[in-house]
């Protein structure tokens, strides 16, 4: 048995791993991290819009050095019908200058280089090393056994393996995903010359586009489609429950396939060259599904935690806000000499009082109505194109009468006190 022992041991090279591993070296901790990939980002996948506050925190102008695609400067929302689309967005080419908002990332560039953060701050990187469980030793948690049967020890394991935290579920803190508490997303990164990228987006060199598709864009399942742009390429891809695949037998990959077919989509990604097709899972039970984040001697931290807020598309920030929480929390505990949950729980403390579980309290409800109010993924987005289509074709037919027809429309198909409570479970599931 090796008897080296660290302050830390961090499990995953993700944004919460690496987070978690820069912000413990930087205060003068010994810490290991521990990644299975060949190299950190090496399968892990993300739409990819990357949020600008988070990581300024641990890193300050990282724009200035990160492996970043664009700066997002507008953001839009697409309700698609069969063969239309209700849009809507926003757009401040200030956006594009610092300080910023959000940019486009493809992982396996941006996962490396944040590894190599924590790394140039004193971390130990460890990669294609993948953890097989924890060791104990009186009920508290002292290491980790790695494939291979070898041991590593630590003050404290941080576990950041991501959505599937086999070590979470070796630890008895989370059972298997239920299917209406995961979406299952695929992901296709398509080459364009920047230019093209450009025009079909009408932006400027340094400024990039997001945009948000539902509807028919994901078949009418519960869940949302993307398209973003990157410097030479576009991210395409599309997301829905779990359940919702077992439901209607539809594969991820048709509905991709179908998604780039699309009038309202083709065009944009017309003559692009497919270079990789990614497939992975989201967290998106919520607060309710929240485990024990804390213990004697270990904390878990990003997905492993399911810390996603699947109504704003946030995952990444919440993941390096609970890594670098996590590295705090360890870091005063080395201080104390007391590893014990006790003293580690000011990590859920701190989770509590600031954003990440603040906004998942709020939107507690946001899951469990999505999964029971399909309509919202069918229904709305289309008879709001037919609705749009009706009143905005100039025929003749005076607009009184248009505005009663649609009305008629709407009400033959769901009722009005049908749509009051739609609207008010919807307000109660957000507020
Ligand atoms: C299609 C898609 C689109 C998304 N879009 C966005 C978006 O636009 N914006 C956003 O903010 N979030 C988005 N998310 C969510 C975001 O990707 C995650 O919330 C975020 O990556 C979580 O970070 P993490 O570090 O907790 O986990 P991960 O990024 O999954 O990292 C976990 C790491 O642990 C490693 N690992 C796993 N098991 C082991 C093991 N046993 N031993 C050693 N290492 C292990 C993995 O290889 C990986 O490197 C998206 C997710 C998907 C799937």
């Amino acid at each position: 048995m090796d008897e080296e022992k660290f302050d830390a041991i961090v499990v995953g090279a993700g944004p919460a791993g690496s987070a978690a591993a820069l912000t413990m070296a930087r205060k003068g901790l010994s810490v290991v991290l521990i990644e299975r990939g060949e190299y950190p980002g090496a399968k892990n996948v993300m739409g990819g819009v990357l949020y600008r506050k988070m990581l300024e925190t641990l890193v300050p102008n990282f724009w200035e050095e990160a492996p970043l695609e664009r700066p997002v400067v507008e953001q839009r929302m697409a309700l698609l019908s069969e063969r239309s689309a209700v849009t809507a967005g926003f757009k401040d080419p200030a956006l594009g200058e610092p300080p910023y908002n959000a940019f486009t990332v493809l992982r396996a560039n941006f996962d490396r280089w944040f590894a190599g953060k924590a790394e140039e701050a004193g971390a130990f990187l460890l990669p294609g090393m993948p953890i097989e469980d924890v060791v104990r030793k009186d009920g508290k948690v002292v290491g980790v056994q790695a494939f291979d049967g070898s041991e590593l020890y630590a003050d404290v394991v941080v576990v950041a393996d991501g959505v599937n935290s086999l070590l979470a579920k070796k630890m008895g803190l989370r059972g298997e995903l239920r299917p209406s508490e995961v979406a299952l997303a695929v992901k296709q990164v398509i080459s364009l010359p920047k230019e093209t990228v450009e025009q079909r987006f009408n932006i400027q060199d340094g400024q990039g586009v997001v945009m948000e598709l539902m509807g028919a864009a994901t078949g009418g399942m519960v869940g949302q489609a993307f398209l973003y742009t990157n410097r030479e390429s576009l991210s395409i891809g599309v997301g829905c429950l779990l359940s919702e695949f077992v439901k209607t037998k539809k594969t991820p990959y048709d509905l991709l396939e179908d998604l780039k077919q699309h009038p309202f989509v083709a065009p944009l990604i017309e003559g692009g060259v497919a270079e990789e097709y990614t497939a992975h899972l989201i967290p998106e039970g919520g607060y309710d599904t929240v485990p024990q984040v804390y213990g004697d001697g270990f904390l878990l931290a990003g997905d492993a935690a399911k810390f996603v807020n699947v109504l704003h598309r946030e995952g990444s920030n919440l993941a390096m806000e609970s890594g670098r929480l996590a590295g705090e929390t360890v870091a005063f505990a080395k201080e104390r000499g007391d590893f014990s949950a006790a003293t580690l729980r000011r990590y859920r403390e701190h989770l509590d009082a600031g954003f990440v579980l603040r906004d998942l309290h709020q939107y507690r409800g946001v899951p469990g109505f999505m999964e029971h109010n399909p309509q919202f993924f069918n229904f709305y987005p289309q008879i709001l194109n037919e609705v749009a289509r009706d009143m905005l074709t100039v025929d003749g037919v005076p607009k009184r009468e248009k505005e009663r027809s649609a009305l008629r429309r709407v009400l033959r198909q769901r009722p009005a006190l049908r749509i009051a409570r739609d609207l008010y479970g919807f307000w109660r599931a957000v507020r």
